[in-house]
């Protein structure tokens, strides 16, 4: 194990929430870090419970309203723009609820591109359609714009290309609320990253509104976006921070949460990947970075990037990836 010597942790203590992430951590501290019974942040933490229960709250509390009658199933169109598909991938394995769940109870999905059952200019019809109810428009991917929108076009619809900047201008114009999914629709990302010859920026900043709803990470948590969707049917706009992002999924950082959270305390640094204590010196940008992916996880598993051996790259920040490189450091140093 690498006993850390210097003073890089420091820097990063005034980061660190008074709300320790698990009750396990101070019993191991008090145990002398004898972490091997430690149950690592899984079951037996209630507070980690309780925050698997607000997780899911949203979702399950708009699955019984609309059920009960109390309220109606929202509209909604999924756009997808400049971006990798990985939104879409990572809510096709959404297991709780799952996408057919989001599909047949939840909301009215009158456009989703990539599963779409009608294509062409059919299926651009059925966005135009949405555009005079009351919907919630969600979006992935960065708004391109040199060469006036062209490097990304979403239908060609009686002869005239339509750009993902025409798209994106008209369908948020009328919409209800306007959810950003993952880091290039929310801060631009990857797609926005250098050299960045589309000149692509987030979608807020396209569309130069405050009310727009960030819900970041490459990808997105598929649980964020559903709980959203059901704290939007339920209860309207949940509390935001400054961003427009849920303070519901990205009011602490990674490392508040972190099952490695007891290593970083007591100065107890991994040298390698692989190794079980905090990666901190391997680069990890937990403590810089805000989102729910501890508690959350992914797929309906226990896993997530820190379990995997991974450290946190920052992805659903808004610096990521630009800002964050290098995303490791080799040696732990
Ligand atoms: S692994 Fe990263 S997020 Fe976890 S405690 Fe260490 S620095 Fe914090």
């Amino acid at each position: 194990m690498y006993q850390v010597k210097d003073n890089d942790v420091e820097k990063y203590t005034d980061l660190q929430s008074t709300n320790t992430s698990c009750e396990e951590i101070n019993i191991q501290k008090n145990k002398g870090l004898n972490y091997e019974n430690c149950s690592n942040c899984k079951i037996n933490c209630s507070l980690q419970k309780n925050k698997e229960e607000l997780a899911v709250k949203f979702t399950k509390r708009a699955i019984e309203d609309v059920k009960s009658g109390k309220k109606q199933k929202i509209n909604a169109i999924w756009l997808e723009i400049s971006g990798c598909f990985g939104e879409v991938i990572s809510l096709l394995d959404a297991k709780d609820p799952d996408v057919l769940y989001l599909l047949k109870e939840f909301v009215n999905l009158n456009y989703f591109g990539s599963i779409c059952g009608d294509s062409g200019e059919i299926a651009f019809e059925r966005i135009l359609q949405t555009l005079n109810t009351d919907y919630v428009f969600i979006i992935c991917g960065a708004v391109p714009l040199k060469d006036n929108g062209l490097y990304t076009t979403i239908a060609t619809y009686k002869g005239r290309k339509i750009t993902a900047m025409e798209g994106v201008k008209t369908i948020a114009q009328n919409a209800k609320y306007i959810i950003t999914v993952g880091t290039c629709a929310s801060y631009g990302g990857p797609t926005a990253a250098r050299p960045n010859l589309s000149e692509a920026v987030s979608v807020k900043e396209f569309l130069k509104r405050d009310d727009v709803i960030l819900i970041p990470g490459c990808p997105a948590n598929p649980v964020w976006t559903m709980g959203i969707l059901g704290y939007l049917t339920s209860y309207g706009v949940p509390e935001l921070d400054s961003d427009g992002r849920p303070k519901a999924y990205y009011g602490h950082t990674i490392h508040d949460n972190c099952s490695r959270r007891r290593f970083f305390d007591a100065g107890i640094f991994a040298k390698k990947f692989g190794d079980e204590e905090c990666m901190f010196k391997l680069g990890c940008q937990g403590p810089m970075t805000y989102a729910y992916c501890p508690i959350s996880r992914w797929n309906g598993t226990e896993n997530w990037p820190i379990r995997d051996n991974t450290n946190c790259i920052g992805c659903a920040g808004p610096k990521f990836p630009d800002g964050n490189e290098p995303f490791v450091r080799y040696g732990g140093v």
